[in-house]
């Protein structure tokens, strides 16, 4: 909200407007039990919530985690409907969630959750209305149950009502890279303009999931050297660099990144202090905040997760001088890639690999350069400068529709 209100003062918005962008639109709360497997039977509690539905149907990932709350949902909701303006796509923002530990769960129970979960706010989902995605929790598995559960109900396939799904059943190829991409893209693009040299650069990342396994996996293609990553439980570091594959294959194996040959411990917290030119926090929100900003020694720091950055945090960075890339520029390569997973699905014609990096290359690119020129111009930061730019677009289409009736 202090981003928006930030954003919003530099708009001259009606005083009505501006409320009702700042408002959800719609909001779903479901309690729903599942069968354990120890032949219990567990109560959750789940989400959805749209926040607008102004510029296209919504669309905004699933999270699972213990943390999910009412609050945290509208949030991300809001977040995503300025993403999807900002890259020019046809949708609104949402977001879902369930508060459980998918961790704790077993493959099955994990199923029957989803699937309870899917039908209890399929009143708000459909190709044409909301369309799910992958998030914090979740993945192209969840997203295939939830495809299927709809398809069941309506008595047959529906594809394109989530994206992120596995490639067999209607996914698009380069999705599962898609928000690592557009980071290693945008990282690209920022370090030009502060003039450090991208190959060579120093990156530290928190979070090693969907998006900062990607992001790691392809800034170190890159030629970027990978100092540090991080999962939940803790992390890794290497001054001299770190190869991201092999990180992953002892994930895998070990099921921690401790332990990893010829690197120091380091906790998340830490790692975002380390001394490195490009920061990416890419795990959940709340991260940097006004007792660690001071201590951030980084060049950049680029958001690969949704809100890392707080207002107070983000105040002592633009004093500082250390530019932040929004997460809604940093992390859209994940719903612009979904959008042509969409658009594939509904005209059932499937792009190349190529095609999709090359479309997702040149709109990131251009978002870019975009927000890079309107920040320089009006001496503020490229947070302020992208929701500007996204809140104008979601203000201009509701007053050209109208206020109904
Ligand atoms: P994920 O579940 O695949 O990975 C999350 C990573 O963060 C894991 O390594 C996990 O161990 C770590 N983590 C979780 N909680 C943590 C905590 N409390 N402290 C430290 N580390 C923690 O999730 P993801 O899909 O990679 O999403 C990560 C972030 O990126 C989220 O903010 C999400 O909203 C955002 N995002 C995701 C996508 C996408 O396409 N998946 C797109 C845009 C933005």
């Amino acid at each position: 909200m202090r981003q928006f209100e930030a954003a919003a003062d530099h708009l001259a918005l009606k005083r009505g407007i501006r409320e009702y962008l700042a408002a959800p639109n719609r909001e779903l709360v479901v309690h729903f039990p599942v069968a354990m497997d120890d032949g219990t039977i567990r109560l959750f509690t789940g989400y959805r919530v749209h926040h607008s539905t102004v510029l296209g149907p919504t669309k905004g990932g699933i999270r699972y985690s213990p943390e999910v709350r009412l609050n945290e949902v509208r949030a991300l909701a809001m977040w995503m409907t300025w993403k999807s303006a900002l890259m020019h796509l046809p949708f609104g923002g949402a977001k879902g969630g369930v508060a459980c530990d998918p961790r704790q769960l077993s493959r099955d129970e994990l199923q029957r959750l989803t699937r309870r979960y899917a039908s209890e706010v399929s009143p708000l989902m459909g190709p044409k209305s909301d369309i799910p995605a992958p998030d914090v929790g979740t993945n192209a598995q969840v997203m295939a149950w939830i495809m299927d559960t709809y398809s069941m109900h309506r008595g047959y396939s529906v594809s394109s009502v989530v994206t992120g799904k596995p490639i067999v059943i209607g996914g698009s190829v380069g999705r599962s890279d898609a928000t690592g991409r557009g980071i290693m893209i945008i990282t690209r693009e920022a370090a030009r303009l502060r003039s450090i040299p991208f190959a060579g650069s120093r990156v530290a990342i928190q979070g090693f999931g969907n998006v900062g396994e990607a992001a790691a996996r392809l800034l170190h293609e890159q030629g970027c050297k990978i100092v540090a990553v991080s999962d939940i439980d803790g992390g890794v570091y290497n001054p001299d660099g770190l190869d991201p594959r092999a990180v992953l294959q002892h994930l895998r194996t070990a099921r921690t990144l401790t332990g990893y040959p010829g690197a120091q411990p380091v906790s998340p917290a830490k790692l975002l202090e380390l001394p490195c030119d490009v920061l990416i926090p890419a795990a959940i929100e709340g991260q940097i905040t006004g007792e660690n900003a001071g201590r951030i020694q980084a060049g950049i720091v680029v958001e690969g997760a949704n809100g890392p950055t707080t207002p107070e945090a983000d105040a002592i960075l633009a004093d500082r001088g250390i530019p932040v890339v929004p997460d809604i520029l940093a992390n859209a390569g994940g719903v612009t890639v979904s959008y042509f997973e969409w658009v594939q699905d509904l005209q059932s014609y499937f792009w190349t690999e190529q095609e999709i990096n090359a479309h997702l290359e040149r709109l990131m690119v251009s978002t870019f350069a975009r927000v890079a020129a309107l920040a320089q111009e009006r001496r503020m930061t490229l947070r302020t400068a992208a929701l500007i730019v996204a809140v104008q677009r979601v203000a201009d289409a509701l007053m050209t529709r109208g206020i109904y009736p």
